[in-house]
This record gives C-alpha cells, structure tokens and sequence, in this order.
C-alpha cells in the first residue's frame, strides 16, 4: 500500500518535499468494515489549507499522516451489509491506495456511470458548490452580466455552464489565451480576459459594458481588485475561494483598501457571502445531484476533466494546480478501473 503523508508544513508554495511516499501493508478489515481500493483522487485547492496549521474550518492534516482527499474507490472485500465486492463508491479515502472503511459517508455509484472520474468533478463537489453558490447566493436573472473566475477550472466551468443555461451573458476570467480560447470556444462564454495581461483591469471593463450583477469569487487579488468598481448596484458575489492567497505568508503589502471595499458594499448595497459547501448545504445535494446528471447526459453541461497517471504524481500536480498548471476537474488515476 502506497500512501503519501504530510512530511512538513509549507510555507508559501508547497514543494515537492513537503510530501513524502510511504509503502506499507495493505489493510485488513475488520468485522462489518471493507476494503476499499482507490481508483481516481480528487486534487483540490482546499488542501493547501489543511497543510498548514491556523483557525480554518476544518482541522489540518497532522505531520506524518496521509492527505485527505475525496476518492472513486472499488469495494475489493467487504462483510458490510450494504456493500458489495465491486461496487463503486465515492469515499474520502486520500492519497493511498487503500482503505479501509465502515461505510459511514460512502456515497455508492451507479454501476452504469459512464465516467467514474467525474463523480469528483461536474457531479460531485465541484460541481455541487458551482450550483449552490452561483444559484443560491448569485440568483442570476435572464440578461444578467455575471462575471466567474478561474474560468476553465472544476468550480468556474460549471459555474459559467449553468448561468449560459440561466440565459446570463457570460464574462470569464482565465490564466492564459489558450484556457481563454477554451472559455469561448469549448465552454461557450460570451468573453474571456486573461488575468495575466497588462491592461487585464481595462479589458475587463470593456467586456461588461453593463456592469456586473453577479461576480462567483474563485480566486481574490488582482482579480477582485478589477471587479470591484464594476460591480452594480444590488450585485452578488457568492464568495467561494481565494486561491491567489492560499500561498500567502502575511497580508499582501498596501495601500489599504479595506475602507474602499467597506463603503462599495454599503454604497451599491453589495451581498457578499461565504459559504462551505457541505457545511452550508448537505440537503440540497439529491436535487443537485439529478439536476446536474440530466444536465450531463442533455449535452448541456460539458465536462472538463485533467487527468493525472500515478499516485506518486499528485503532489507535483496539486503544486501545479495552485499556479494554473490545470484545465478542468484536476484528478489522479491511481489505479485501472
Ligand atoms: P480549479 O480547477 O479552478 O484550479 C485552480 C485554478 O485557480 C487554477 O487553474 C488557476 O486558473 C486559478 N488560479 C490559481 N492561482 C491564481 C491567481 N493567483 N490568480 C488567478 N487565478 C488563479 O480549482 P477548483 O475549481 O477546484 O476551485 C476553485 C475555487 O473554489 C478555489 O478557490 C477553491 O478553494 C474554491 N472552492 C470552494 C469550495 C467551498 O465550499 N467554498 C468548494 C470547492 C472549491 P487560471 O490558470 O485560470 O488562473
């Protein structure tokens, strides 16, 4: 059993060697418990939070213990009642191989499901936090200018996906004029800026000559800096992540803007609001769930997934995913299916 720990807290961005592969027995399970075997390992930007030690949410990783993560994994034995050999579930499972588990927070697959992979992307987490906070707190109305970050990305694909389906017109924000070209021509978006260009600020401008009546907040920076005095009046901005920050080490440098952020949310009477996904949400999952299946199999909802071979890979990859090295639901295939 291969098994990747946490072998030292970053500080900023991750290295290689903060991660360290471990190889040991596989795992017996006991009585009513079953073995799984991980398939596909979801990489997520949340993780970088729980390298690090601080107030979050959640608890961090302990030294010398494995990365969590969501996984597809397959029930290898099992004296469950509920679970089968051979059944696929979608587990928490982390960056081994395998697991063993008591069936508590298993969710079982479809045997028919066409891409296992995507249970961790357009249909799982991702996907569900694009729905509940682009529809939830975004309300996007027909004819709506919304603008989402981190365009091609797990969360920001669906996002943009679902506010075309809501009849918005659609401003991306990408890294690069190839995940660009992707936002127009694959994902379908009406533009899209790359953040990484000079006038980035003005070209954004440009692009939402109406204003911005929903902003879905992937990403923080420069990003939000150029969004602010777009904003309209009675604008939205569901605040999902910050990932320009998740490497920082102390406060970005000034001026301090904090009085100018305060007074544009009083002034265009802003809704600004955080939430966490399964924290904030876990009922709304079953409707999510079919609506977004239906979704899928309509063709009206396309999935973007990037798919790393090899367990031994993710940390270089979950590195990469922090500068934009990824297209699409990030995941490692760890083993065939
Ligand atoms: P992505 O697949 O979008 O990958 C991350 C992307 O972020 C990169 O590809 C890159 O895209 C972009 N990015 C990284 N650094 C910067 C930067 N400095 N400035 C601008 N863009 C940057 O990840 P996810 O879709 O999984 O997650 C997107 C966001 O949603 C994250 O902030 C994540 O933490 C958050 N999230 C929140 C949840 C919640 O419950 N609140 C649940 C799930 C995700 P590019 O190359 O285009 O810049």
């Amino acid at each position: 059993n291969r098994r990747i720990v946490l072998n030292a807290r970053p500080h900023g961005e991750p290295r290689q060697d903060d991660f360290r592969l471990e190889t040991g027995d596989i795992p017996v399970p006991g009585d009513g418990e079953m073995l799984l075997r991980t398939l596909y390992l979801s990489l997520d930007p949340y993780m970088r939070g729980r390298m690090s030690e601080g107030p979050s949410y959640a608890e961090p990783v302990a030294l010398n213990e494995v990365m969590v993560g969501g996984t597809v994994s397959r029930v290898e034995q099992s004296s469950h009642p509920r679970f089968a050999e051979g059944d696929l579930v979608v587990s928490y499972s982390g960056w081994q191989d395998y697991a063993v588990s008591d069936g508590s927070g298993l969710i079982r697959l479809d045997a028919n499901i066409e891409r296992p992979s995507t249970a961790l992307g357009v249909l799982g987490m991702p996907g569900f936090t694009a729905y509940m906070g682009l529809l939830d707190i975004g309300r996007p109305k027909p004819g709506e200018t919304v603008v989402v970050a981190a365009a091609t990305g797990a969360v920001g694909s669906v996002v943009g996906q679902i506010a075309k389906l809501k009849e918005c017109r659609v401003v991306a924000v990408a890294g690069g004029p190839e995940k660009c070209r992707i936002a127009v021509e694959e994902l379908g978006f009406d533009a899209c800026i790359d953040h990484y260009a000079e006038d980035f600020a003005e070209q954004l401008a440009a692009a939402c000559a109406q204003g911005i009546d929903v902003y879905y907040e992937n990403v923080g920076g420069k990003v939000f800096d150029a969004v602010l005095p777009l904003l309209n009046t009675k604008a939205r901005v569901p605040l999902c992540g910050l990932i320009a920050h998740y490497n920082d080490t102390e406060l970005p440098p000034g001026p301090d803007r904090l009085a100018l952020l305060t007074k544009t949310i009083l002034i265009k009477r802003l809704k600004v609001q955080g939430f966490i996904i399964f924290d904030d949400y876990a009922s709304g999952y079953g409707e999510f769930a079919s609506t977004m299946s239906d979704w899928v199999k309509a063709g009206k909802i396309q999935v973007r997934e990037d798919i790393v071979e090899g367990l031994e890979n993710a940390p270089q990859a979950f590195i990469g995913m922090l500068s934009g090295k990824n297209s699409g639901k990030l995941v490692v295939q760890v083993a065939d299916e």
